[in-house]
């Protein structure tokens, strides 16, 4: 990581999905998902800029397994872009489960970018729908505030964080994962897979204390 300390100038917070259906208690509740929360207010309170994502799917989305009579959670199935891993219900608009995690303290976040709100594709990444084409209009939005590197935080590492983190780097952006701000699913060690995948695109990857 470069020598510049982190939090002002070009640099911005993106804090991916801390919402209440990733944490205990909710529909696709990442394990200690909720741990995430105040390492995140502390880490918020030193960027000065801070954009906040959101998982927002209509009822009845593509992703939920629900969908697809007969399939259940977890299962993948092929769909036009290619693979989809079959998810319970989650996120759906306006519900409490796609609300962000309540003791989330990022009220100077700048920015809430909602992704997979269309039927019929998933959204992981900040940047691209999973058809790896449809733009969410973040590295535009980025670009535009003149804003470079991008640390990323929050649920789950080894899906949305990563996706993100990928789609980063490949938009040209310096990406730093805080990975101690982040917890994992772990479907078919889908983590150790994140790191390997993170490490050969020459994403740093640090803990929090590193910046406060
Ligand atoms: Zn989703």
């Amino acid at each position: 990581m470069s020598k510049d300390r982190p939090g002002a100038g070009r640099d911005v917070l993106l804090v991916v999905d801390v919402q209440n259906d990733f944490c205990p208690g909710g529909n696709l509740a990442v394990p200690r998902g909720d741990e995430v929360v105040p390492i995140i207010n502390r880490l918020a309170s030193a960027f000065a800029h801070v954009v906040l994502t959101q998982d927002w799917h209509p009822a009845g989305h593509r992703s939920f397994a629900s969908s697809h009579p007969g399939r259940r959670p977890y299962e993948t199935i092929q769909v036009a872009y290619g693979a989809q891993i079959l998810w319970p219900d989650h996120c759906v608009q306006g519900t409490s489960g796609a609300a962000l995690h309540r003791d989330l303290q990022v009220a100077h976040a700048q920015l809430v970018l909602r992704k997979g709100y269309h039927c019929d594709v998933d959204s992981y990444s900040a940047f691209f729908e999973n058809d790896r084409r449809t733009h969410t209009g973040l590295a535009g939005y980025l670009r535009e505030r003149g804003l470079g590197r991008i640390f990323i935080v929050g649920l789950a590492l080894d899906f949305c964080v990563r996706y993100s983190a990928e789609d980063g780097r490949r938009e040209g952006f310096d990406v730093v994962v805080i990975e101690d701000a982040c917890r994992g699913i772990d479907l078919d060690n889908s983590v150790a897979a994140t790191r390997r995948a993170l490490q050969e695109l020459e994403v740093d990857r640090i803990a929090a204390g590193a910046i406060v």
